[in-house]
């Protein structure tokens, strides 16, 4: 079971999505979000905090603590690194708003799924990895892994 959670930033210009695997970590984790308009204040603390893209999500590290041993992260082991490189608490997708976007332009592509079955099949998988590299090159944390050819 995996939870997602709408969370607005700082400013309140922007939310993101994140997801929580197997939903180990409650709501409460996610101290603070910054996007790129209000993380620039931000003295940056790598104890708690973890930066992608401009982005900055600060982790209650009491809190995420409490969930160390279901996590699998105790001690030294529990950084924010490992919390969102190992999804307990990360973007839903590759960034704050993917899901959002995704949905949208695979929305439109769907259209070609009424007509061509197999155009359509071979136009996703394309635009799958098109995407992956694009926001790889924008480096987004969660799209570094590589990109399947
Ligand atoms: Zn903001």
């Amino acid at each position: 079971m995996c939870m997602a959670i709408e969370k607005e930033c700082r400013c309140g210009k922007e939310s993101a999505r994140l997801h929580h695997q197997h939903s180990i970590l409650p709501f409460e984790t996610v101290a603070n979000l910054y996007c790129p308009s209000c993380s620039g204040d931000v003295k940056f603390n790598e104890n708690t905090m973890l930066k992608d893209n401009g982005w900055i999500i600060e982790y209650d590290m009491a809190v995420a603590s409490l969930y160390g041993k279901k996590m699998g992260l105790q001690g030294e082991q529990l950084t924010p690194e490992r919390i969102f490189d190992e999804g307990y608490c990360a973007w839903q997708g590759f960034t704050p708003n993917d899901l959002h976007r995704a949905n949208e332009e695979k929305r439109e592509l769907a259209q070609l799924a009424k007509t061509d079955m197999k155009r359509y099949i071979q136009v996703m998988r394309e635009w799958s990895i098109n995407r992956h590299r694009k926001l790889q090159g924008e480096g987004w944390r969660k799209a570094r892994e590589t990109v399947e050819a």
